[in-house]
């Protein structure tokens, strides 16, 4: 019987259990034994009670859950080859060789770096006296299917990554709570908002709100000359009779000098203008509460294309990550969309900001 584990890694997300739900319940439906790995990778070194075998009933009611029920971590030892070779031990001692990760680029690396040594680590655990040749004979090979979890949509290739849509749909919400007020005072917020290298939230956010100004960092602000510019916005929108002002901010808002934007430097700006102005960093609500439809059916989707992914690949596939592109969902590989992801973030630092845009966008299925 196919051994398929299941873990989430890196920060949390909101529709990680949908994906966990998914994998656990489409595995046992194609016949596989599936695992669940708690607390990211560290689970996968220590093993024991932290790799669980899930039954259907175990994930009863996780579509509605948010964060991620069998936990995540930073993990440093898995870092370390030796770490991973202790993870591969384990991972053998329960017949898996299969793992679905669901995680953002970091964590989907490290899978990749993984699958990749694995021929190596199983060597070397045989030469070690902890597996005999015979033992290690169905195992040659690790199968790494990818899932991206990430609130931020930083992932290229994909129009939308598990989480998105929920932190989303969560600063809207907050922006409305705070327009009410704002417009009682006739007050100017300013609203910071997760995304270090990606302004995907920022930019969402402000159009579904109707803010008056985004800060991003693939659209650098330009250097010294942003406050003026701001401010003639912010002006002629109070001409036109609003009664309240809302700048979103995104946290890796640069100038194109690469100097951060912060929420203080925009607010100074705007109480040049004379506005009352608050600031408000919503912060970890951002990650909370339960998933949005969206990520759900996202999730459960790409949980079952994961499985049909791991049931189908042979020893020569590149490992696949599960996308979606034109609400069709797709397979990507993983690495090259990983490495595009990171040079989004070197095209930033180039001053490169056309090119960051078109890196994200780029798509693997013509
Ligand atoms: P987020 O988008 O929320 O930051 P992430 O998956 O990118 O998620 P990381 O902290 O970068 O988060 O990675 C999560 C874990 O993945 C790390 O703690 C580590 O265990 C593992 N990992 C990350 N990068 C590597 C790597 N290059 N080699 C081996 N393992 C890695």
């Amino acid at each position: 019987k196919k051994k398929i584990a299941v873990m989430t890694s890196g920060g949390d997300s909101p529709g990680m259990n949908s994906a966990v739900r998914a994998v656990v319940r489409a595995g046992i439906y194609y016949g596989c034994d599936v695992f669940a790995v708690y607390e990211g990778y560290e689970g996968l070194l220590k093993g024991g009670d932290l790799l669980k075998k899930m039954e259907w009933k175990d994930v009863r009611g996780w579509l509605s859950e948010g964060g991620t029920l069998i936990g995540t971590a930073r993990c440093m030892e898995f870092r370390e080859r030796w770490g991973r070779k202790q993870a591969a031990g384990n991972l053998i001692s329960e017949g898996i060789d299969a793992l679905v990760v669901c995680g953002g680029d970091g964590s989907l690396t490290g899978a990749d770096l993984f699958r990749s040594e694995w021929p190596s680590l199983v060597e070397e655990l045989v030469k070690d006296g902890k597996f005999t040749e015979k033992q290690v004979e169905p195992y040659r090979n690790l199968k790494i299917v990818g899932l991206v979890g990430s609130i931020d949509n930083d992932m290229s290739g994909t129009d939308s990554t598990i989480g998105a849509y929920s932190a989303l749909e969560r600063i809207c919400e907050m922006v409305d709570y705070i327009d009410a007020t704002a417009k009682s005072h006739s007050r100017a917020f300013v609203v910071e908002v997760m995304g270090r290298h990606c302004g995907w939230l920022a930019l969402m956010a402000g159009i579904a709100t109707g803010a008056d100004y985004i800060f991003v960092p693939e659209r650098a602000a330009p250097a010294g000359k942003w406050q003026e510019e701001l401010k003639k916005v912010c002006q002629a929108h109070r001409e036109k009779g609003r009664r309240n002002n809302t700048v979103i901010v995104a946290e890796g808002a640069l100038d194109n000098n690469l100097k951060p934007i912060t929420s203080e430097q925009v607010k100074d700006a705007l109480v040049e203008l004379g506005l009352d102005t608050k600031i408000t960093t919503l912060g970890h609500v951002q990650r909370g509460g339960t998933a949005v439809a969206h990520d759900r059916w996202l999730a459960t989707l790409q949980g079952v294309d994961a499985v049909k992914a791991v049931l189908e690949m042979t020893p020569e596939t590149p490992s696949p990550l599960i996308g979606i592109l034109e609400n069709k969902i797709i397979r990507m590989p993983l690495m090259e969309s990983v490495k595009l992801t990171k040079s989004v973030a070197e095209a930033i630092e180039n001053k490169d900001f056309d090119k960051a845009i078109s890196l994200r966008d780029t798509e693997f299925i013509e």
